[in-house]
């Protein structure tokens, strides 16, 4: 099996495909790892996405500095994946912001039932503030792996 690197416009095509990723963040040494559902924003160079305060909006609101992996993988032999790294920023109500609001808004409404499940209750327990953010992408890594025939290992 042959592994390559992505190109940043190869990267870009994985995200800009892909709905779900692995957003890890971490607070005093201790790393947390969840699937988010995200929108890419190719022309921003970011990734929204939104949320009920939890613990990882607690985490990044500490510490902005984040990850979020994510992959396109047919078989184990055949995947893609990107890790973004970045820096966690809220998109709040404020007019000033309304623009990048706009944009987030208008890509999370292309996505069947878009609010769920990042606006779903836990259990019993009501959550009701809900933040909007982006990833804003400081760099990015991409592989792809592609098993040729002829049984290679
Ligand atoms: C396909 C998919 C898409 C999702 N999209 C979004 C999204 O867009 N936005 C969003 O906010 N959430 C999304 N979720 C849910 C997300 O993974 C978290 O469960 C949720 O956001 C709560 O995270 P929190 O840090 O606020 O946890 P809290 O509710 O504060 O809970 C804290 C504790 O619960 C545990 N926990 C939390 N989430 C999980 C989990 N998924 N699995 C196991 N243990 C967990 C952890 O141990 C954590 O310490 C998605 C989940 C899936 C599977």
């Amino acid at each position: 099996m042959l592994i390559h690197e992505l190109t940043p416009d190869e990267c870009a095509d994985v995200l800009q495909t892909s709905a779900i990723g692995r957003l890890g963040c971490a607070r005093d040494g201790q790393p947390y790892v969840v699937p988010v559902a995200f929108s890419f924003d190719r022309e921003r160079g970011c990734l929204y996405s939104f949320s009920t305060v939890g613990q990882k909006i607690r985490w990044m609101r500490d510490n902005p500095m984040v990850c979020v992996e994510v992959e396109d993988v047919a078989d184990r032999n055949h995947w893609r994946t990107v890790v973004v790294f970045g820096r966690y920023q809220e998109i709040h109500e404020a007019p000033e912001e309304a623009d990048a609001r706009q944009r987030a808004e208008t890509l999370f409404r292309q996505r069947p039932e878009w609010w769920f499940p990042a606006a779903a209750k836990v259990g019993t327990k009501e959550r009701h503030a809900v933040v909007v953010y982006r990833i804003q992408i400081d760099r990015m890594t991409g592989r792809r792996a592609a098993r040729e025939t002829g049984g290679e290992r």
